[in-house]
């Protein structure tokens, strides 16, 4: 069951499970009065795991949608760049639209995706993130539905992969330095 790359559980499976379900309810408590389609907007591949039981806890019709954008590879540290390797498939002009992240690093990635999105006049848009390193910090961006804070430590599982392995893995944990170094 433990991965024995792992070096210690940082959030079990029932740890997820409670915070994802708290993230839900307050999501649907805050858009109970919205009429416009809400559209919760999952970023390929990493949020793929928490967007499935995330959207299952918000209790009121969301529409979905995926992006895939690049910005790491299989590297440990961020490249700083973000490109878009999926679109979304509909407008989201005058739409409700809360981008689906498993992890804010550097914020790069969601900086920019916030403010290229933006650009298409949605009717407001949010961010919701499992996890946060507020101390990597680069790019200002403010999380409005965030899990956990977590220091700076390689993290894997839960949807988050290194070189595209651990996503499966029902928690999250610290990869051992000797499995990337
Ligand atoms: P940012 O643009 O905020 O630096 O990068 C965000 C992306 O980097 C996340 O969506 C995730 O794919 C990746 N990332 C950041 N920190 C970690 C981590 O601790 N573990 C894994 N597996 N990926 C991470
Ligand atoms: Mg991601
Ligand atoms: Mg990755």
């Amino acid at each position: 069951m433990m991965s024995s790359d792992i070096e210690r559980v940082t959030f079990s499976e029932e740890q997820i499970r409670m915070r994802v379900q708290e993230l839900g309810a307050q999501i649907a408590r805050d858009y109970r009065d919205a009429a416009e389609t809400v559209y919760c907007v999952g970023i390929l591949k990493g949020a793929a795991v928490f967007f499935t039981d995330l959207v299952r806890a918000i209790d009121r019709p969301v529409a979905f949608d995926f992006m895939i954008v690049s910005s790491y590879g299989d590297a440990a540290v961020s490249s700083g760049q973000v490109k878009i390797l999926k679109d979304l498939d509909f407008p989201i002009e005058g739409k409700h639209v809360i981008i689906v992240e498993d992890i804010i690093d550097s914020g790069t990635t969601m900086h920019y995706l916030k403010q290229m999105l933006m650009g298409r006049h949605p009717k407001s848009i949010r961010i919701c993130a499992f996890l946060s390193k507020p101390s990597r910090r680069v790019a200002p961006v403010e999380i409005d539905y965030l899990g956990h804070e977590v220091p700076d430590e390689f993290l894997v599982g839960y949807g988050l992969d290194y070189a595209e392995k651990y996503r499966n893995l029902p928690y999250i944990g610290v990869l051992r330095r000797s499995v990337y170094e």
